[in-house]
């Protein structure tokens, strides 16, 4: 079984955030790996272990920091690393950057045949979840998004997809994207073996002229999408803080009764 993962570097959700010109500023300082990928490598992993063989690529696109992602997944036990890096992949929109994804995937697949592409459900920066979708599509792979539950056998990649009024399960021909939800499974934690060697790992770093990708169908210019505003959120208006002097249930207590909510 062979599976890449794609793995989106993304500013710490613990950070103050701000825009630059309507865009998440990322200044290196604080970004990590996208919480919500940590479930499709687990996902990657458990189904290669189950498999008994096969390998598990992590693939980001993203600035000079963005390596961060892959070596998170390095520890996390994924075999390859791959770092997609160029000037003009800048400022590209969700078709940009899932045109370059999907060259990327090409050039492993070329290789040697990949059975699935696993993305998380949404990167917790953009958080469109559109990626997954606009990948298979620029792949001509099938498609199964929002999977609660995965396997693979005979060839075809079976989900489970909790809605809101309904349980769907889905089955997909090989080779396929699918993007795997946050009840997926439990995330395992990086151990100090996989920890040490992750940081000599090597990673594969590519260019877009790697990729056979021309420059100009990338980037801010060949956007389909642009970003009309961006603000960041007002403070919260009529908070109280109660300062405990001892009689802090009192307080609280009036305050719910004021409020009505007692
Ligand atoms: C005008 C414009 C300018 C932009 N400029 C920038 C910019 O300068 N820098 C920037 O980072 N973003 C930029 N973006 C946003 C960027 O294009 C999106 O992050 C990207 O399209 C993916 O969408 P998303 O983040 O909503 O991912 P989602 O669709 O929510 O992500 C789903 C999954 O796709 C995978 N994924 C998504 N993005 C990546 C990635 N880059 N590498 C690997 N896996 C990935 C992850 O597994 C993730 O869990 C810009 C967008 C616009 C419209």
């Amino acid at each position: 079984m062979r599976i890449l993962v794609t793995v989106k570097h993304v500013p710490d959700l613990q950070s103050q955030r701000s825009f630059t010109e309507g865009r998440v500023t990322r200044n290196g300082d604080d970004g990590t790996m996208n919480e919500l990928d940590e479930n499709a490598v687990e996902a990657a992993l458990q189904l290669v272990e189950a498999a008994g063989e096969g390998e598990v690529y992590a693939l980001t696109v993203g600035g000079p920091d963005a390596v961060a992602a892959v070596r998170k997944a390095l520890q996390l036990g994924v075999h390859h690393a791959i770092h997609v890096q160029d000037e003009a992949i800048a400022d590209s929109d969700v078709f940009g950057t899932a045109k370059v994804i999907a060259a990327a995937v090409r050039k492993v697949h070329d290789e040697a045949p990949l059975d699935l592409v696993i993305t998380g459900m949404a990167a917790l920066d953009g958080l469109t979840s559109m990626l997954p979708t606009a990948l298979a599509a620029e792949l001509d792979w099938s498609q199964a998004t929002l999977a609660s539950a995965l396997s693979v056998a005979d060839g075809e990649v079976t989900i489970e997809r909790h809605l809101p009024d309904a349980h769907e399960t889905l089955v997909a021909p090989l080779p396929a994207v699918v993007s795997v939800t946050d009840e997926a499974n439990k995330p395992r934690y990086p151990n100090f073996k996989l920890i040490m060697a992750a940081r000599k790992a090597p990673v594969a770093q590519w260019s877009l002229a790697d990729l056979g990708v021309d420059a100009a169908t990338v980037g801010k210019a060949a956007a389909r999408t642009v970003v009309v505003d961006a603000s960041p959120r007002p403070p919260r208006a009529n908070r109280v803080k109660i300062t405990d002097t001892g009689d802090a249930g009192t307080q609280l207590a009036d305050f719910l009764i004021e409020k009505g909510l007692a």
